[in-house]
């Protein structure tokens, strides 16, 4: 159910099939390489909730395409020198408060149980600092990662379960099992822009994908700024130094529309079944009411 979409009078009744849960996206509009959009992020995201959405049938906050942690915007003053249009940084300050304020109404209107889908790296630790400071809440506010390239859209890992379950699979060709084979042997080589996020995009928007820019600037590693990994030394410049391209990874030839779709199908389903069970589980909301009578 779509937000956007309800009558007004649809709405008491739709919070009730939601269980109380209302979900969103939170991408962001930055550089993917060459071969996909600026909007990447938001974008695939937004179709991947609303997919998921549907199948769990809870109601889908509209999108805040444009809001999302790219970094410090003044990096990208001169974007006709530098190779850097289309990115929208708004300030951490108002992102906090452009969030909390959202998710005020939504709870205003009546729904317990707010997830954010982090469809962009980026967005995970804002997402961390803005769900420690909203605990005095009545309402729970939590996030989750729209789709998982950690794991289950590792090329090795959806090779697996492609030969374990074909049918699940069915709209791969031959072809797609071997360029998932050799991208199963090397890695993707990165996570921003590489072929797991080419396949998302061709899951969700084929046509914005451009397969002759595959190799048109490179996603490796300018080594510019590594610390010693024992160290856990950690900030964001190490990115910005290492892919000034902001493409991260191997160029991802052999990606096609149907390693998109099943792509696509996975990212779908594993959504569709946290939906569920947030949707079926109120012990957020019993915690956080908890907690704030006790500090009452
Ligand atoms: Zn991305």
């Amino acid at each position: 159910m779509k937000w956007e979409y309800l009558r007004e009078e649809d709405f008491e009744g739709a919070i009730e099939r939601s269980g109380g849960l209302c979900v969103m996206t939170l991408g962001c509009l930055e550089k993917h390489g060459q071969h996909l959009p600026v909007g990447t992020d938001s974008i695939k995201g937004d179709r991947i909730v609303e997919l998921a959405a549907e199948k769990a049938d809870v109601v889908m906050f509209p999108t805040t395409m444009w809001l999302g942690d790219v970094g410090p915007a003044d990096a990208y003053k001169n974007p006709s020198k530098t190779r850097k249009h289309g990115f929208i940084a708004i300030s951490c300050q108002t992102m906090l408060t452009v969030l909390e304020e959202l998710c005020d109404q939504i709870a205003r209107n009546g729904f317990t149980k707010i997830l954010i889908c982090a469809s962009h790296g980026g967005n995970t630790s804002l997402l961390g600092l803005f769900s420690r400071f909203q605990s005095s809440k009545d309402y729970a506010v939590m996030s989750c990662k729209a789709y998982d390239f950690t794991n289950q859209l590792d090329p090795k890992n959806v090779l697996e379960a492609a030969k374990k379950d074909p049918e699940y699979f069915s709209m791969l060709t031959e072809e797609d099992l071997k360029t998932l084979e050799r991208f199963a042997q090397t890695g993707t080589g990165g996570g921003h822009a590489d072929f797991k996020e080419t396949a998302l995009v061709y899951g969700t928007h084929p046509d914005l994908v451009a397969p002759d820019r595959f190799e048109a600037e490179s996603g490796s590693s300018a080594n510019r700024l590594n610390f010693p990994p024992q160290y856990g030394i950690s900030t964001l410049l190490t990115w910005f130094a290492n892919f000034p391209n902001d493409f991260s990874g191997y160029p991802s030839i052999g990606c096609t529309p149907t390693i998109g779709e099943a792509y696509l199908k996975l990212s779908v389903d594993r959504l569709a079944e946290i939906f569920t069970y947030l949707k079926n589980n109120d012990d957020c909301v019993d915690v956080i009411r908890e907690l704030k009578q006790k500090r009452q």
